[in-house]
């Protein structure tokens, strides 16, 4: 499977300005809270290497992720989120709505959801500690190392994902996925422990 020419990034497509209104959003801020807490998603200037979201409705691949160049320390509020509506990964068009653009990671979280019906949330974090021992924890990687935010990088994911909830992006970051947030989220953290 090979979507739109590797090296492109995204193009976004803003479909509304409406903020994610959700009652789970409490549950996804308190796992944003977390990672950063934990050192699983380290933060940079004005951002954190990380995004995390949860799938909206069965059956349909839309979802609510982190808002790019948001902290996780700081996505407390709902403007700090935003919906994904639809990913065309032959074109690489990201439609969403929100007042940010999605994070730039949304076309993985997507192509996750769409190859995984029952997978409810998709948490990306970038840990030293898992990326050292993911070999010996029997994490499966990707093949090859590619830039964050291509389709490039769809692809690898996609060759390994098969029914694994744990992997490593190679020389990147790790992706948990589960059929709650919970799960997903705590599943990363049994991780860490084991390191
Ligand atoms: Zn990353």
């Amino acid at each position: 499977m090979s979507y739109c020419y590797a090296g492109v990034k995204y193009k976004t497509q803003k479909i509304g300005e409406d903020l994610p209104d959700n009652p789970r959003l409490d549950n996804l801020i308190y796992w944003c809270k977390i990672f950063h807490e934990k050192g699983l998603a380290p933060p940079y200037e004005g951002g954190s290497y990380g995004n995390l979201s949860f799938r909206l409705r069965n059956k349909e691949d839309i979802f609510i992720i982190t808002a790019s160049h948001s902290g996780l320390a700081d996505s407390t509020t709902n403007d700090r989120f935003v919906t994904v509506s639809g990913v065309d990964l032959k074109k690489c068009i990201v439609s969403y709505a929100g007042s940010r653009k999605p994070s730039s990671e949304a076309m993985v979280h997507y192509a996750v959801y769409h190859a995984r019906p029952y997978v409810q949330a998709v948490f990306h974090g970038h840990c030293d500690k898992i990326s050292k021992n993911a070999e010996r924890l029997g994490i499966p990687i990707t093949s090859k190392e590619e830039p964050y935010g291509t389709i490039a990088l769809v692809n690898r994911v996609m060759e390994i994902l098969g029914d694994s909830n744990f992997l490593e992006m190679r020389n990147h970051g790790f992706l948990a996925l589960g059929t709650t947030m919970d799960e997903t989220g705590n599943l990363a953290l049994d991780f860490l422990k084991k390191c």
